[in-house]
């Protein structure tokens, strides 16, 4: 086991862990109910913790997280029908009406 990062909050934990564990990397959320059992603390002192159960996983779940923690601009793309090219931000093709997730 070994600590690979603390979020700001249980949801951005959950998010991540997800993300990880999508990507083959086990880990688990620590620090999980310590905020229901200790409500007087402050949130910064029972800031949830994704651990990764494997070190060798470390590289790979560094990576991840640094990829989820910076987003860059969606990719843009090319319309498979009409061949319109199309802002990454868009997720249908204003002149035909295909939807991003037809393509390819
Ligand atoms: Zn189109």
């Amino acid at each position: 086991m070994r600590r690979l990062v603390s979020a700001d909050n249980l949801l951005i934990a959950t998010l991540w862990a997800r993300v990880l564990e999508d990507a083959g990397v086990r880990c688990e959320i620590r620090n999980r109910f310590i905020g229901a059992a200790l409500g007087e603390l402050p949130a910064d002192c029972v800031s949830p913790e994704i651990w990764i159960l494997n070190e060798r996983d470390l590289n790979a779940a560094t990576l991840l997280l640094d990829e989820l923690r910076t987003p860059r601009g969606l990719a843009a793309w090319r319309c498979p029908r009409c061949a319109e090219e199309l802002e990454g931000q868009f997720y249908q093709c204003w002149n035909c009406a295909t939807t991003q997730h037809q393509r390819g």
